[in-house]
């Protein structure tokens, strides 16, 4: 059955991305071509990858891989076709109707910061991989055929970029993708995209090392030869030539000292599809027993699928500059799935699949000494690069601490937190210990969801008074973190909210004495809601606390563990109250002078629901709670 053409509307943020590119935010408007060339090439490497292992796709077909322009001044059209793996009619709806398919939300999300100018075109698209509709800068039509290979027919997508596309099916001798741009009337300032000396220039500067040669058709109008050639020739012919425009070298092969920063910036941009230029990148040569090239990036921005489950990983391998794959997951363990670029070994069989890498020596040896070099790169970043370099990723990289056992110190060293004393300012654990108070014994933390609501924080009363400091964690890898290091220089970790805090000095057994009926009067009360209470050895200002025991889950894990709607075992908590607040002071004496009164277990229930607020735990009934202070407090005043 044959699909008739059809009419489908884009998605509505693909809209909004269409009038942005075609408004201009972007000025720099060639470079439309270097992502579809880079698109070609990409196709072209999936296609390699999938033949070695179903060479049927290839249908027999083995002319050599390449992109070729054609440009048609008469018509206006730039034609940018490869004999890649094609697309089906179902990938050319999901590839090209929509936008981020997993991240629809965040991109809406991202259209609206770039509306308040948070954040730049350049930088939206890169972190969305959406360089096709860069096309739509110079063009006011453009026509896709794509012919998916090991698939009979091919399909037929335009659009004017206003608002929907037409889809059909048809023909297309050969498997692989044309896009024809149809330009757009020449502006002033804008540059001919159909004049073969400017292509010529394009592809030189954005797209010289990719590794399928791209070719140009020219068709020249030239002087048939004939009579003695001193009369003005009568008859001309038609010839249609095709040059090669890039040379195809591979950058990581060249040695260090002759590439320019323009030209791994051009790289980067060609493998990463980021429009923006690298926040570093390391280029390696290894001899030895292992030896490889690699040239890695590390983008200014994470993608938005950086914490999604198949999380793209941006290194391809290369076996003596003949590509093997891309997204090549072996190569860098996932801690550090941020980074772009190539691996380029020569002890690699060109026949290698994604089974076999595993287990593969050589790739061992690779990675080892890849994740070496990679970390002290970071290390060494000068700080104004590290700190927005840990904006970024800090978080990713810190699930190294929990899963690469043998660089955990490595990591640990690039660690930093803000603490209750650093002002907002990050502070590594080298420097935490080195302006540890006299006669502490351990490292203290906090973990919770932000800074302002961990800085407020009742369990931090006491170690602040004491001039403690406190390290503040907001990611929600930094439970395991702490976890997995259990220590730094030897000082242990330690909660701020986790079992008894027993910092000298602030025990006071003659008061806890004193207290101990009411104490028990309120864990009789409180009944099941929680563990136990104790009178607290953290807080200072704040009448009450929730604590969980040493080996127990912190508020945020709990928290987290909701959120993923999975039951789990509630463990309960003790109530922490603070002797020395008036609250209780006027509670005992309540509870002195009428041990019967209804009124107490209005302020049991009190203390614990303060407890519950001042650490952001959602209550079952905020209204209740609501209403009792309300009550409370108008009964407060009456007395006044
Ligand atoms: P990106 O390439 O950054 O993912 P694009 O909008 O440029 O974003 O392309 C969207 C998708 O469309 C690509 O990921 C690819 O799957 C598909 N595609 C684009 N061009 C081609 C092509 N020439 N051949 C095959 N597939 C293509």
């Amino acid at each position: 059955m044959s699909i008739r053409k059809t009419t489908r509307k884009f998605k509505a943020e693909v809209n909004e991305l269409l009038d942005l590119i075609i408004n201009s935010l972007y000025s720099n408007k060639e470079i439309f071509l270097r992502e579809l060339v880079s698109n070609s090439s990409d196709a072209l490497d999936k296609l390699k990858f999938k033949a070695q292992t179903e060479p049927e796709l290839l249908e027999g077909d083995t002319a050599d891989f390449g992109i070729t322009l054609r440009a048609d001044p008469a018509a206006r059209t730039l034609e940018v076709s490869d004999n890649g793996i094609g697309m089906t009619f179902d990938e050319v709806v999901e590839n090209i109707g929509t936008i981020a398919k997993s991240g629809t939300a965040l991109f809406t999300e991202a259209l609206a910061a770039l509306k308040e100018k948070k954040t730049s075109a350049p930088e939206l698209i890169g972190q969305f991989g959406v360089g096709f509709y860069s096309a739509f800068m110079v063009a006011d039509k453009i026509t896709i055929v794509t012919r998916a290979a090991g698939h009979a027919t091919a399909v037929k997508w335009e659009s004017t970029g206003d608002g929907s596309y037409t889809i059909e099916e048809a023909q297309r001798p050969q498997r692989g993708t044309t896009v024809t741009v149809h330009l757009k009337e020449k502006g002033e300032g804008d540059k001919d995209y159909c004049d073969e000396w400017t292509l010529r220039d394009i592809v030189k500067r954005h797209s010289d090392f990719v590794s399928y040669p791209i070719m140009m058709e020219v068709t020249r109008r030239a002087p048939v030869p004939g009579g003695d050639g001193k009369e003005a020739p009568e008859k001309y012919e038609e010839k249609t030539v095709t040059d090669v425009l890039n040379s195809m070298k591979a950058l990581w092969a060249r040695p260090k000292a002759e590439i320019s920063d323009d030209e791994y910036k051009e790289f980067y941009k060609h493998v990463s599809h980021d429009w923006t230029d690298p926040l570093s990148w390391l280029h390696v040569k290894l001899e030895g027993t292992t030896e490889f090239d690699a040239l890695l990036y590390i983008p200014q921005k994470r993608p938005h699928d950086l914490f999604r489950p198949n999380a793209h990983h941006g290194v391809s391998l290369y076996s003596k500059r003949i590509f093997i794959m891309s997204d090549c997951k072996e190569l860098l363990p996932p801690y550090l799935r941020f980074l772009h670029g190539v691996v380029d070994s020569s002890d690699l069989s060109l026949n290698v699949s994604r089974e076999i890498l595993q287990e593969d020596r050589v790739v061992q040896g690779i990675r080892k000494a890849l994740v070496r070099r990679v970390l002290d790169h970071i290390a060494e970043l000068p700080e104004e690069k590290f700190l927005a370099f840990y904006a970024e990723f800090g978080a990713v990289l810190k699930e190294g601490v929990h899963s690469d056992h043998q660089n955990r110190d490595r990591i640990a060293k690039m660690l930093r937190y803000r603490t209750s004393k650093s002002g907002g300012e990050l502070v590594t654990l080298d420097k935490y210990v080195e302006n540890m108070a006299e006669g502490q014994e351990h490292i203290y933390y906090l973990t919770g969801e932000s800074i302002p609501s961990l800085s407020g924080s009742p369990h931090l009363e006491v170690l602040r008074k004491k001039g403690i400091e406190v390290l503040l964690m907001t990611d929600p890898i930094d439970e395991f973190v702490t976890e997995s290091l259990g220590e730094y220089s030897g000082k242990a970790f330690r909660s701020a909210e986790k079992g008894d805090l027993d910092i000298a000095g602030e025990e006071e057994p003659e008061k806890e004495k004193e207290y101990s009926g009411l104490v028990d009067f309120l864990k009789k009360t409180l009944g099941d809601k929680v563990k136990g209470v104790r009178p607290s050895h953290r807080l200072a200002d704040s009448a009450s606390c929730l604590c969980a025991e040493e080996q127990e889950m912190s508020a945020l894990m709990v928290k987290m563990l909701k959120a993923t709607g999975q039951g789990f075992p509630e463990a309960k908590r003790t109530l922490e109250v603070n002797l020395g607040h008036p609250l209780l002071a006027g509670l005992k004496s309540v509870y002195e002078r009428e041990p019967e009164s209804p009124r107490l277990a209005g302020y049991a229930q009190l203390l614990y629901e303060l407890a519950l607020v001042s650490e952001g735990t959602k209550m079952e009934n905020p209204s209740d709670f609501a209403k009792r202070v309300g009550e409370l407090a108008a009964e407060a005043l009456k007395r006044q």
